[in-house]
């Protein structure tokens, strides 16, 4: 997928986000690699919502806190490796995703973000599961899968 960093210039200067009860908080100072959502099923039932909103960071540059992040690993049809998906044990919120196969990349539930006036994805991934009434965002690319992994 292309990794271009869309939102440079636009994004925050530093990444910013909490949980909804408040007890895990994160922060970036880093640019952000991609915008996508995923209408993959493990999402959708995660987030109990059509899609998830994640933005594409370095996984060194973001710090998080609270004792309540929990984590429930998936396992990725596409990359054959482990999804760890982290959230909030006390308010249930998603915060982020790890992909083993995909390491220095930490996926941000971009829905958590204190600032997200700037948000617009440029990709689609898993479009092949996407509910039939979600529009297409303009000028995202579309996935019938995950991002490509080498
Ligand atoms: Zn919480
Ligand atoms: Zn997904």
């Amino acid at each position: 997928m292309d990794v271009t960093p869309h939102n440079q210039g636009r994004s925050p200067v530093k990444l910013e986000g909490h949980c909804l009860c408040g007890n895990v908080q994160y922060a970036a100072d880093t640019e952000v690699q991609f915008t996508a959502v995923c209408h993959c099923t493990d999402c959708q039932r995660q987030t109990g919502a059509a899609v998830s909103l994640v933005i594409g960071i370095d996984d060194d540059a973001l710090t998080i806190e609270g004792d309540s992040l929990k984590t429930f690993i998936t396992r990725g049809e596409d990359h054959k490796s482990n999804t760890n998906r982290s959230f909030c044990g006390n308010c249930g919120s998603p915060i982020i995703s790890r992909i083993d196969a995909m390491p220095g990349l930490v996926f941000v539930k971009a829905g958590t973000l204190n600032d997200t006036s700037w948000l617009q994805p440029t990709s689609e991934l898993w479009h092949r599961s996407a509910q039939p009434w979600v529009p297409h965002i303009p000028g995202a690319e579309i996935f019938e899968r995950g991002i490509p992994v080498d």
